[in-house]
């Protein structure tokens, strides 16, 4: 659903642009609200959540499609936990419809889908890993890589209950917003993916903005 947001950009406490390719790795504050910003168009921003206070607890897909009864997430969407504790709602949304079931680009699947050639390029996984790795005042690793959502990302389910990766719905200056319900340890890689339409084939910018 379309919601449009009511901060003011001037108004945000923090902002950072990620290059595609790069990764975001902050703490949001329980009240604060996280805008995540498709610059140009047609990006992934490919998005793993953690309690601050413990790790352990992580964004689980299966738990918030099953309780929202919907495989797409949008605006009201309440983001929980592997524990069923919500840890952010969305509560704006200009493009309309989140993937959570696609998973993160890895230059494994990168070497299934497309070429056996494609496994030295870059991809989701790599950055997500560097992450935690540049970042051990968190104390996470590689076990702590799990699902994801794919924010952006436009990937419809056939009426046979397949996958496809389609060109995406979101343009230049969409957003979605997260209120979060709790202290959350945001780790987003901005998709470098080459080999499929969800970004049109060239990465572009995101630019994560929070309000407090
Ligand atoms: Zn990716």
């Amino acid at each position: 659903m379309i919601v449009e947001s009511q901060l003011k950009v001037e108004n945000a406490s923090q902002r950072d642009v990620v290059p595609a390719g790069d990764y975001y790795m902050k703490v949001v504050k329980k009240g604060q609200t996280l805008r995540i910003l498709d610059m140009e168009g047609n990006q992934a921003a490919d998005t793993l959540f953690y309690n601050a206070n413990d790790p352990a607890e992580r964004y689980s897909a299966v738990d918030t499609i099953r309780e929202q009864g919907n495989v797409y997430l949008t605006t009201g969407t309440k983001i929980l936990s592997d524990q069923c504790n919500v840890m952010l709602e969305i509560v704006a949304d200009t493009c309309g419809r989140h993937d959570t079931l696609g998973g993160a680009c890895a230059t494994e699947s990168n070497t299934v889908r497309y070429a056996i050639e494609k496994k030295c390029m870059h991809a989701c996984r790599d950055s997500w890993l560097l992450a935690v790795a540049e970042n051990d005042q968190f104390g996470m690793d590689k076990r702590d890589i799990t699902h994801n959502i794919n924010f952006f990302m436009n990937v419809p389910i056939t009426e046979e209950g397949g996958l496809t990766f389609e060109d995406g719905i979101s343009a230049p200056g969409k957003y979605v917003e997260l209120k979060a319900h709790m202290d959350v340890i945001v780790l987003m890689s901005n998709c470098p993916q080459l080999n499929n339409p969800c970004n049109a084939y060239n990465p572009t910018p995101v630019e994560m903005l929070i309000w407090d």
